[in-house]
């Protein structure tokens, strides 16, 4: 490993560190469940959380390095048991430089009914360009979550999916953009579950869904997910 990469690791993993805190501070996980990754650029590697580790815990030390087949490379702790996922859709999705994983409980709630989200707030359009999709039913270990993952995002607008019965995977072209989108469809799922409560949400018109979509996206400088390493 180059000097580049040995720093660029470094760098990430104080920032894979970092952004977990957010996972708590935005109440989006219980105990140790839940994981955000980061994809070291120009490289088959990604830094991932440790399995089981305590949040209060986590730090750039804790933080593991692993091939894009799962495999550890550099790290004290075993890989996250959503390894596999994460590097599954790396390998699929070369534009991916960050994965979050949650069980946060609104978005989850949809997930557990296998009801997409759909499109009744600017916001959603704004960040999700649409409905927030679901994604097939699959058990934990192997490729099978990481191929419904990318089944379902490839080509969508949403950087979430919820996976059914599950939770939520959301992408980014870094580890912060997966981590903001995770904190926005929980936002979503939380309102749009209110409103669902309250009466019958108003439908939106598909093209002022499509044109807050391309605002947001490009007018306020959040650019679709770009090629890693730029
Ligand atoms: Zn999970």
């Amino acid at each position: 490993m180059n000097a580049e990469v040995t720093r660029q690791i470094a760098e990430l993993r104080e920032t894979v560190a970092r952004l977990h805190a957010e996972l708590t501070r935005y109440n989006l996980v219980a105990w140790t469940s839940g994981n955000v990754s980061a994809r070291v650029p120009g490289q088959d590697l990604m830094v991932i959380k440790p399995s089981g580790v305590s949040y209060d815990d986590l730090t750039a030390a804790t933080m593991v390095v692993c091939d894009l087949d799962g495999v550890l490379v550099e790290g004290d702790f075993a890989p996250s048991s959503d390894t596999a996922a994460h590097a599954y859709v790396y390998r699929a999705m070369p534009e991916v430089g960050g994965v979050v994983h949650t069980h946060s409980s609104y978005a989850t709630a949809w997930a557990a009914c296998g009801e997409p989200i759909p499109c009744h707030l600017t916001a959603q359009a704004d960040e999700f360009g649409g409905e927030i999709p679901i994604g097939p039913f699959a058990l934990i270990g192997g490729d099978d979550i990481g191929k419904g993952i990318v089944a379902t995002l490839a080509g969508h607008r949403s950087p979430a999916v919820l996976m059914r019965n599950h939770g939520v995977f959301t992408i980014g072209r870094d580890a912060r953009a997966a981590v903001k989108a995770a904190v926005m469809c929980e936002d979503v799922a939380r309102t749009a579950h209110l409103a669902h409560t309250l009466g019958r949400p108003v439908p939106m018109a598909q093209a002022d869904i499509d044109s807050l979509y391309d605002r947001y996206q490009n007018v306020y400088g959040q650019q679709p997910v770009a090629p890693a390493g730029s």
